[in-house]
């Protein structure tokens, strides 16, 4: 028997002569965390609506453990709790109110929505704002109750669009140990559309996106595995004299101002060289890291993850 829960193969959608997302398959199984990074343009949100039922692709077919399942199917619906790329709560209503709402859409009523309902709220740490208006309530709260929300109905599997959009550092951590604790007290699998590196590390899979196509998939560190080159970022006043170097070196940098980040397979052993090679004292700074994932979409696709299409 196949844990294969949700399955998309050769899915395109296009906008009039835009051609958004072509050939898309992908595979989701139960309890794994699915990733699609790419860059803004890539057809994430394509993706994402097409997933979420608001889309009809023009080409493809998807399952759902095993039934090939037409968009905006109930029964498809039902098992899938969806978080949107931007807000969509009711601000006027408390966040116990918005759940209630949520819930009564999926067919559910009563105590029983009433105690799932707090319940969610409590582990997500709401416990004491449940009764404040959502306006009220910060980015990073708010954030919560959309994922409180999306769970009410004990769906099987998570689609969220860029979830931590706006969410600071703290917030963005909460999120995750959120979504984790889920994942292990509920199982519930999770497919979600980012472009930031360190949350596509959080995954169990990933499928990199650029220009509506697959161009790479695996796991973080098979990816990983791709790039060996260091990455370092120096900072200097000796502009003239670091891009000399680096010339005569035979590496190409990426200026921004007066710091330069670029790739190197020589890692640490280069920095000596380098700093000897600047007037004394004008080094700011050096930094040194290993590449994550925004690296590696750089090296399979010449893009930055940052970039506009
Ligand atoms: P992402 O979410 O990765 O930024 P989108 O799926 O939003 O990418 O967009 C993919 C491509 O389709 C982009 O080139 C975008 O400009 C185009 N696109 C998205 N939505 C529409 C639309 N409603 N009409 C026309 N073109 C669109
Ligand atoms: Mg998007």
């Amino acid at each position: 028997m196949s844990h294969c829960l949700l399955e998309l193969e050769s899915v395109a959608h296009a906008y009039g002569e835009r051609q958004a997302l072509q050939d898309f398959s992908l595979s989701v199984d139960q309890g794994q965390r699915v990733g699609i990074l790419g860059p803004n343009g890539a057809g994430k949100s394509t993706l994402f609506k097409v997933l979420s039922g608001l889309l009809e692709p023009q080409a493809g077919t998807m399952r759902y453990r095993g039934q090939v399942i037409a968009v905006g199917e109930p029964s498809f619906r039902a098992r899938c709790g969806v978080v949107f790329q931007s807000a969509s709560l009711d601000e006027l209503l408390t966040p116990l109110e918005n759940l209630i709402v949520s819930g009564g859409f999926y067919g559910q009523s009563g105590a029983d929505l009433q105690q799932r309902s707090k319940q969610l709220l409590k582990t997500m740490g709401l416990e004491e704002r449940q009764h404040d208006q959502v306006g009220e309530l910060s980015g990073g709260l708010k954030r919560r109750v959309e994922l409180a929300r999306a769970l009410v109905h004990r769906p099987e599997i998570l689609l969220l669009d860029e979830p931590t959009t706006g969410l600071d550092e703290l917030q963005y951590r909460r999120f995750w140990a959120d979504l984790d604790r889920l994942r292990e007290e509920e199982g519930i699998s999770v497919l979600l559309v980012t472009h930031r590196p360190d949350e596509a590390e959080r995954c169990d899979h990933l499928v990199f996106l650029n220009e509506g196509r697959t161009v790479a998939c695996g796991s973080p560190d098979v990816l990983k595995a791709q790039v060996t080159d260091s990455v370092l970022a120096v900072t200097t006043e000796a502009v003239e004299a670091l891009t000399a170097f680096l010339e005569v070196q035979g590496i190409q940098g990426d200026w921004a101002g007066d710091r330069v980040v670029f790739s190197s397979t020589a890692g640490h052993a280069l920095i000596p060289r380098l700093v000897e090679s600047l007037p004394a004292g004008a080094v700011q700074s050096v930094a040194l890291r290993q590449p994550d994932l925004g690296d590696v979409f750089v090296a399979v696709t010449g893009r930055r993850l940052e970039e506009e299409s």
